[in-house]
């Protein structure tokens, strides 16, 4: 296997319900995987944690069990792709690599107070011409500002923050990886911090003032595609180049092809996520979507082979408009684990499934507050129209009708904001494997829903995008076209009863939003 030319990518899939290693071959099949459902801590209502020491152990047990499952050395590995959940951040020790607080994952609002200041000081027009972003406890720059201040007042004597380092997930892997070398991001997840300029993609030095983060903490941002590092040879018994990393959204983007205008995908993983590739060009949302970027790639050939430092301009950029829901999935995993109505996700498709309707129950996600389009950060969970003879099933039955019209509200957001109407959804990501959601998608919708064969575009991307930048494949027109289709969910003849429930819905969400004040 050493001397012959390296046969496969690594993919890893860092996501916020768990961490996965892929092994892709030269045809783009899945070879071989490992996953390790990762923690969620709960602090206090309204808080998320994840252990970054937990995030980096799986995923190099991933790396290496997904390795030895094939047979396969690390010399046979051309190149290493990460697809990370994308705002959630963390600051460590660059000497110890020891975290100094958890990860503050992107679904937690404790920031929710320092974000309502701000706009209450007028900041959140400039913010969000600054960074496509809306002025949000969701991304990264108050989870920073607010470990920033809670690890200064928890030390004394007080910490030397040039020992300090900063940076969301796919940076504290990144480094991890590399033995401590890099310290690194790229444009896609940079997009998400609220503390990049979009239009410069560079870090803004007002926005870090804004929000008190010393510039010196932040990762060097490069374009998504190209050459990060090498693995530590001891990690894995070899050198590895790690030659793509993105935000999971945008990740699955890459994968669906979706790389002009007028070309889009909704992933439904822990939140769902409605993205269109925007082009070259920077767009603005009029319905309370984001815009970001999809992905960077070089333009020119590097003059010197293995160099890593490109030059501002020497990368073409990739928008996007985004609209984000932050609950979804997560809300499944919250009738397990939580109110324990299910042993497992894929219970609810049965269960909704026995009942022929929702038996007037409504169901409103705000587990997290409210994204797109209402970004209500106080909106609270809520079940409206329990009556007596209410059961289980028709809990059940509302809590995945709510992904829909959630999606749904989304896609009308987006025909407003753009010339062409939707008039297909692409879907990927672990809730779409589930039947009753895609067929009552399409309904609610009226539009064809299209599941593809393997539902993990996010690792797919990565994968590409590493395997295109190594050159292990050259044609990404030819790759992201092979990917099959599962099945197209025609709207049917459950239309009527989705689409006459959706007023209804829309009505308990009012009545959910600022509650949390
Ligand atoms: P992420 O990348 O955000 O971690 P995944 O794409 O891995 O998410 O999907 C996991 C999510 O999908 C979990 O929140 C889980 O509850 C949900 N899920 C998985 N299977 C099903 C199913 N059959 N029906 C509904 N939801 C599901």
């Amino acid at each position: 296997m050493t001397d012959r030319a390296p046969a496969y990518i690594l993919a890893l899939d860092l996501g916020t319900t768990g961490n996965r290693a892929i092994l892709f071959n030269a045809e783009g099949a899945i070879v071989s995987q490992a996953y390790k459902e990762l923690t969620q801590y709960y602090p206090q209502p309204g808080w998320l944690e994840h252990d970054p020491r937990a995030i980096w152990d799986d995923t190099l047990w991933a790396m290496q069990t997904a390795l030895q499952k094939a047979g396969v050395a690390a010399s046979a590995v051309a190149a290493i792709g990460m697809s990370v959940q994308r705002e959630t951040c963390l600051l460590w020790d660059k000497t110890t690599g020891r975290p100094l607080h958890n990860a503050i994952v992107w679904q937690d609002r404790r920031t929710a107070p320092l974000c309502n200041q701000l706009a209450e000081q007028g900041y959140a027009a400039e913010i969000s011409d600054r960074t496509g972003l809306i002025l949000d406890a969701y991304f990264s720059a108050t989870k920073l500002a607010w470990l920033l201040e809670h690890i200064q007042r928890q030390q004394d004597p007080p910490i030397d923050l040039d020992n300090v380092l900063a940076g969301t997930i796919d940076t504290w892997i990144l480094w991890n990886l590399t033995g401590g070398q890099v310290h690194a991001t790229e444009h896609s997840n940079a997009s998400r911090t609220m503390l990049m300029n979009l239009a410069e993609q560079q870090w803004d030095s007002k926005l870090l003032k804004l929000f008190g983060i010393p510039g010196h903490l932040m990762p060097k941002i490069q374009p998504s595609l190209g050459l990060f590092g090498y693995t530590q040879p001891e990690l894995l018994g070899n050198a590895i180049p790690i030659t793509a990393m993105l935000g999971d959204q945008q990740s699955a983007l890459f994968a669906h092809g979706c790389n002009h205008p007028g070309l889009l995908k909704c992933t439904y993983g822990t939140g769902c996520f409605l993205i269109a590739h925007t082009g070259e060009q920077l767009p603005l949302s009029q319905n309370q979507l984001l815009s970001t970027i999809a992905w960077t790639q070089p333009e020119i050939e590097r003059e010197v082979a293995g160099e890593n430092s490109l030059h501002s301009r020497d990368y073409k950029v990739g928008y996007a408009l985004e609209g984000s829901i932050f609950t979804t999935g997560a809300c499944i995993q919250w009738l397990r684990d939580g109110m324990k109505l299910i042993t497992a996700a894929a219970d609810t498709e049965l269960m909704a499934q026995r009942v022929a309707d929702n038996g007037g129950v409504y169901f409103v996600p705000a587990l997290s507050g409210l994204g797109a389009p209402h970004w209500d950060m106080s909106a609270r969970g809520a079940f409206f129209g329990i009556t007596g003879g209410v059961q289980r099933e028709h809990i059940v039955r509302s809590v995945l009708e709510a992904i829909a019209y959630q999606v749904k509200e989304v896609v009308q957001a987006m025909n407003q904001d753009t010339s062409t109407e939707i008039a297909r959804l692409k879907v990927d990501g672990g809730a779409c494997q589930n039947n009753f959601l895609m067929q009552f998608q399409a309904d609610v919708l009226g539009i064809p829903v299209e599941r593809p064969k393997v539902l993990d575009a996010s690792a797919q991307g990565a994968a590409f995008a590493a395997g295109l930048a190594v050159g292990f494949w050259q044609d990404y027109t030819a790759l992201t076209s092979s990917r099959q289709i599962d099945r197209v969910f025609q709207p049917g003849e459950g239309v009527t009863q989705a689409q006459g429930c959706f007023p209804t819905w829309l009505e308990a969400v009012k009545r959910a939003k600022h509650w949390a004040k």
